[in-house]
Order: C-alpha cells, then sequence, then structure tokens
C-alpha cells in the first residue's frame, strides 16, 4: 500500500538512488502510481511522493493524455529561454486537500533520457508542459520541491496555505 507523502516529510528532502533492477513489484508500483495521478487528477508523480527513494516517475502529457513510466531519467540539456508557469504539486496541499499552485520560472525546453519499462532507454525532446512536468517531477527525485524555487515573501505567503506532515 502506497501512501501519499505531504511537506515536511523528511523523505521529500531525499536524494533518491537509481534503480538497479527492473522487477514485477517496480512494474507493479508504477501501474499503482498512475493509478494514484490519475485519482487525484495529477499528471506527474515521482517516487518519493509515495516514500519510495529511488529514481523513478510517471507522468502524463495532459494534451493527449499519454502515459510516461521513467526509470532514472536524466535532463541532458535545458534550452536557454526559461518560461513562467504555474505549478502545483501532489505533495503541497492547501487546508482544502488541493494543491496549492504558485508561477515558477524554468528552462522552456529540454532533452531527457530515461529507461522505460521494458528496459529500453529512450529519449525525448520535450516543451511546453510536458518539459515542465518532466523538471518537476526529475525534482523530486533530487529532494528538491517547486516552492524551493520562490523568492522569501512568495514562498512565505504561499507556505502560510499550506497543510504540513505532522510529525
Ligand atoms: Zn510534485
Amino acid at each position: 500500500m502506497l501512501q501519499m507523502k505531504l511537506c515536511g516529510d523528511p523523505i521529500l528532502r531525499t536524494e533518491c538512488t537509481p534503480v538497479e533492477k527492473i522487477d514485477d513489484k517496480l512494474l507493479e508500483t508504477l501501474d499503482t502510481m498512475v493509478d494514484m495521478m490519475r485519482a487525484q487528477s495529477g499528471v506527474g508523480l515521482a517516487a518519493p511522493q509515495v516514500g519510495i527513494t529511488q529514481r523513478f516517475l510517471v507522468m502524463m502529457t495532459p494534451d493527449d493524455e499519454k502515459i510516461f513510466k521513467m526509470i532514472n531519467p536524466v535532463i541532458t540539456s535545458r534550452s536557454e529561454k526559461t518560461v513562467v508557469m504555474e505549478e502545483g504539486c501532489l505533495s503541497v496541499l492547501g487546508g482544502d486537500n488541493l494543491p496549492v499552485y504558485a508561477n515558477v520560472s524554468r528552462p522552456e525546453s529540454i532533452n531527457v533520457q530515461w529507461t522505460d519499462e521494458n528496459g529500453e532507454t529512450q529519449s525525448a525532446e520535450m516543451s511546453g508542459v510536458p518539459a515542465r512536468i518532466v523538471q518537476h517531477e526529475t525534482d523530486h527525485l533530487d529532494g528538491k520541491l517547486f516552492i524551493d524555487y520562490l523568492s522569501g515573501a512568495r514562498r512565505e505567503m504561499v507556505m502560510r496555505k499550506v497543510r504540513r506532515h505532522k510529525k
């Protein structure tokens, strides 16, 4: 049983380790994560968000609802051009249990390489929303959250709304 981890849980600040073997347990976990993502109307979910400190994630491109299961994803290049977009996170929820949103500036397009669920190496150039999702989700694998990009006052404003993990 996988459980969503919320902001304030130290697992979300953990540097995740590479996946060494694709086994049935991992494939099952990826499927469960896709279900959890859909159930919460999310477009991405990274392993530490469900309590696993390994480098994998699931995501969905909003336009065509294509699902990606990325194992050991690496962003190999980022555009110099940046763009501001609104981001939210299933681990950063407000008092109403819905994601808290904030504008974040990031590279507009990226190249990403990963291993798929069949063990094949894949790569893609992405821009716009899919590029945004990959950057947000791979950050999770390094223990980073989108709120880290907000400057002092804006960060405080957002954090006031955030329901924190209770220790
Ligand atoms: Zn997130």
